[in-house]
């Protein structure tokens, strides 16, 4: 993967659910809650994944996952990443600068 040329300049919580990272190419990514849960780059989300496990056929929606899914925390991991802690109390992935970038250009890929 080639180095990001450009880096957050602001990131904050936006109401209707976003993540909204602006950058210093002046691109505003506004990447949605679920989207980033949904892309959560830890081993065990990456594995589960892969191996989609029988219960998943079934799915008994928990009481956590029947709330709306909320970010509860966004920490810088060096310069390079950051650690996203959701409401359903996942908070181990690593979200680097990279994927948080792509993920806001699909986004607006899909909504423009
Ligand atoms: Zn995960």
């Amino acid at each position: 993967m080639s180095e990001l040329s450009s880096y957050p300049t602001g990131i904050r919580l936006s109401d209707d659910n976003r993540l909204v990272i602006d950058w210093s190419d002046n691109v505003r990514s506004r990447i949605p809650f679920r989207i980033l849960r949904d892309n959560c780059p830890c081993a065990h989300c990456r594995e589960a994944e892969r191996n989609p496990q029988p219960a998943e056929l079934l799915p008994v929606i928990s009481a956590a996952e029947a709330q709306p899914l909320m970010v509860q925390g966004v920490k810088p991991l060096g310069n390079y990443a950051y650690t996203i802690a959701f409401s359903d109390g996942h908070d181990t992935g690593i979200y680097k600068l990279e994927l948080l970038r792509q993920l806001g250009d699909a986004i607006a890929d899909a909504e423009s």
